[in-house]
């Protein structure tokens, strides 16, 4: 019988991550991951000798010093990881049809409010007002600042603000509006629900620095297992989590797709709340928490296109660049006729060549319900029309990148597409989310996900928790294994390390 002090469900990063912080603290444990590689959203893949990442395309505050670079130094991999700084000028570049403009989102505070001042020399004030703003809402969050103070009730102020009505305070200029939410695809921002924390969060921290990792992002958990091997932990792979079961309000073991079972005195999961509840034998669990966990909404899917490039035929581009159709970034809600109204195309670094690029990346939303009548399939396996549908998804995605780049096809040798199902079956997210439950401010306790759950033995993980994203699912590591190590301890470790 295999017992372990802890048991995690889920090798995404959040499961690598607690794991990684408490198999260093001594812990035995083991992780439970369902695919055959671990990594969830930040597995990266190769076709045609070209890596593609699946859902780490960029990250931020890597600077030493910086708020990212704390953590990873933490988790004992900073000096492991293979990163190119994006572009100290644009690491994004913010375009909209008719606007033969390409407006920079550059990094560093200064540079960020002079690069965008040049095209809006009256709205200086405006934007310093901006960073300042959102600095100041970062600065109540203590496991973002790292000055060793504590979660205060002040932070609430902040939870309840919607990001597109801060960003309408900030200016009345709709242009600039829209790029200060050039990056809304890192979030899946929704007008009337995201708040302005989720904003503010994510985009001060590219502000302060952006990465790229070289040679796709699989490695960032390669590197992470590392660590936990050499603590003596356990990471199974094809290690499907069926069912978790126990009594007395205590989960005992999780049993796996093979009928094994699986021992532990405490649970993680880095699962989707929802999907992990489903597990879990209905008599442990009440039946309001499940109801309100299964009734949240989650955040919309993606489509890709992953390109593979004509040899020495298209630049490396150290930037990314956010194309909308019109002067709206919030684009969530899109009409399926004029889909796709946006897109993020990027250049995966690579160690190859910093001149050519051997790839291209484009994503765009995509609403579950496009792909609803594929629900019953699985990979590879969904049938003619369905690939008929992703093609004709891809040329339309493809014909919206030629306008504003002419000739872009000619690069390409081949591509290969994903869908929100694709996500769906790799990861287990509900629907092919991209970031899990969406944050609504007008609900904010409600969409805010805590580590503990109703369960006494059983803790929560990863992007669900406050925030998503490497950074947000960094933080929610910390969170959850605070429940274990203690609050202070575990701030005190990163502090110093
Ligand atoms: C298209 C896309 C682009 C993105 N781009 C960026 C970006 O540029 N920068 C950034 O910072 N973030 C980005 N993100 C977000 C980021 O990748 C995620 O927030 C983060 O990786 C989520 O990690 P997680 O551990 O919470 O969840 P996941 O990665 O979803 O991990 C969950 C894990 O649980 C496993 N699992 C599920 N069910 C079971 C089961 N029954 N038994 C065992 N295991 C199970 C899954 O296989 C998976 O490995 C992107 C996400 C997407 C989808």
């Amino acid at each position: 019988m295999s017992k372990y002090d802890i048991v995690i469900i889920g090798g995404g990063l959040g499961g690598l991550l607690c794991a990684n912080i408490l198999s260093r603290e001594g812990f035995n444990v083991c992780v439970l991951e369902k695919n055959k590689k671990i990594g969830g959203c930040i597995q990266s893949f190769t076709k045609d000798k070209s890596i593609f990442n699946t859902g780490l395309n960029y990250t931020e505050s890597l600077g030493e010093g910086e708020v990212l670079h704390k953590y990873f130094k933490y988790f004992n991999i900073i000096d492991k990881i293979k990163i190119r700084r994006l572009d100290i000028e644009n690491y994004d570049k913010i375009s909209f049809s008719k606007d033969p403009n390409e407006y920079p989102l550059a990094q560093g505070y200064d540079n960020f409010v002079e690069s965008l001042f040049h095209y809006f020399p009256k709205e200086k004030d405006n934007l310093v007002r901006y960073i300042k703003k959102i600095a100041e809402v970062c600065s109540y969050f203590p496991l973002y600042t790292l000055d060793g103070t504590r979660e205060s009730s002040q932070k609430n102020q902040f939870l309840n603000i919607s990001a597109f009505d801060f960003l309408s305070s900030i200016t009345s200029n709709i242009k600039l509006r829209e790029i200060l939410g050039g990056m809304n695809s890192l979030y899946a921002g929704v007008k009337d629900k995201t708040p302005l924390y989720i904003h503010a969060l994510i985009n001060y921290s590219f502000i302060r620095s952006a990465w790229r990792f070289v040679d796709g992002s699989s490695q960032l958990a390669a590197r992470i297992s590392d660590v936990i091997k050499e603590h003596g932990g356990n990471i199974i792979r094809e290690a499907k989590v069926v069912k978790l079961s126990g009594d007395n309000n205590k989960i005992n073991y999780a049993e796996l797709d093979s009928g094994e079972k699986i021992y532990g005195d405490k649970f993680i999961s880095n699962m989707h709340p929802a999907s992990t509840l489903k597990l879990v034998d209905p008599l442990l669990v009440k039946k309001a928490f499940h109801n309100r966990i299964s009734s949240l909404d989650n955040t919309i899917g993606m489509f890709s296109i992953y390109m593979v490039l004509k040899k020495e035929s298209f630049p490396y581009l150290n930037y990314n660049h956010h194309h909308f159709s019109d002067v709206n970034v919030w684009t969530t809600n899109y009409r399926e006729k004029s889909w796709p109204e946006h897109y993020m195309l990027y250049t995966p670094a690579t160690s190859k060549s910093e001149t050519w690029a051997d790839a291209a990346i484009a994503l765009t939303y995509m609403k579950y319900s496009e792909v609803k009548k594929w629900d019953n399939t699985y990979i590879e396996n969904r049938g003619q029309d369905y690939l008929q549908f992703k093609e004709e998804k891809a040329e339309k995605l493809l014909d919206f990148i030629e306008k504003k780049f002419p000739g872009f096809r000619s690069h390409i040798d081949k591509y290969y597409t994903s869908t929100p199902l694709t996500y769906r079956d790799y990861t287990g997210t509900p629907e092919g989310s991209s970031y899990g439950v969406l944050k609504d401010y007008k609900n904010p306790l409600t969409t805010i996900i805590t580590a503990r759950s109703r369960i006494s033995n059983l803790l929560f993980t990863g992007q669900n928790l406050n925030m998503h994203g490497i950074l947000g699912v960094a933080i929610s590591s910390a969170l959850t294994c605070s429940e274990i190590i203690g609050y202070d301890y575990i701030v005190n470790r990163i502090i110093k390390a």
